[in-house]
């Protein structure tokens, strides 16, 4: 069985900071430009058709990982077996062109699933990866450095962080706020690593 993570059990305090929707040119380089000054790694689970556009954008950042977020953005639960199934073939074809690289992991868009994505996610041997925690743009627009804070402050180890590095102008309360964030949970000794390699990570829950 493939399994469906929220969070890894993990002693270590490490972080997997996530973006999802990219790329697009509104703010995918930026947010690479600041994962590259602020020295962390993330993984970017790409909309296929983005990507095959886009592709350029993300061609030289290689520390970071890329994974499926389905071709178009479609709500997978309401799809059956094919369709779910072509929606993440066609953006596993376009990301491993893209990258040069084929995505282990995946993403459903609206963290919706069904039976049908899921057992098309087993096709590809894809991980199915949610949060535990996400950037709460709309609530801190009239007080980013709260949102700041409160990422810094709720970030646990083994955490998966949700944030999109494209869409509407409430996003960039969050990417005006990353390299904060970033050097906040350095500082705690946080070690920011890429989704594959936190669920390389899973250790058994410690016994009492
Ligand atoms: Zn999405």
């Amino acid at each position: 069985m493939v399994p469906v993570v929220w969070s890894v059990d993990t002693a270590k305090k490490l972080i997997a900071l996530t973006f999802d929707d990219g790329p697009m040119p509104q703010w995918t380089p930026e947010v690479l430009t600041i994962l590259a000054e602020e020295r962390a790694r993330a993984t970017f689970f790409l909309i296929g058709e983005n990507a095959q556009k886009n592709g350029g954008i993300i061609a030289g950042a290689r520390e970071h990982e890329y994974a499926n977020h389905t071709w178009a953005h479609v709500d997978l639960a309401r799809l059956d077996y094919d369709e779910a199934y072509e929606a993440l073939n066609k953006a596993h074809d376009a990301i491993t062109q893209a990258t040069g690289r084929e995505p282990a992991v995946f993403r459903p868009p609206y963290g919706h699933l069904g039976g049908s994505s899921l057992r098309a996610a087993a096709e590809f041997g894809y991980a199915t990866i949610l949060w535990n925690l996400q950037m709460l743009e709309s609530d801190y627009k009239s007080n980013p450095p709260g949102l700041v804070d409160y990422i810094a402050e709720s970030s646990t180890p083994g955490t998966i962080l949700l944030a999109h590095d494209t869409g509407p102008d409430d996003r960039l309360v969050a990417i005006r706020g990353l390299a904060e964030m970033i050097r906040r949970l350095k500082a705690q000794g946080f070690e920011f690593v890429t989704v594959s390699e936190l669920l390389a990570e899973h250790s058994p829950a410690p016994r009492p």
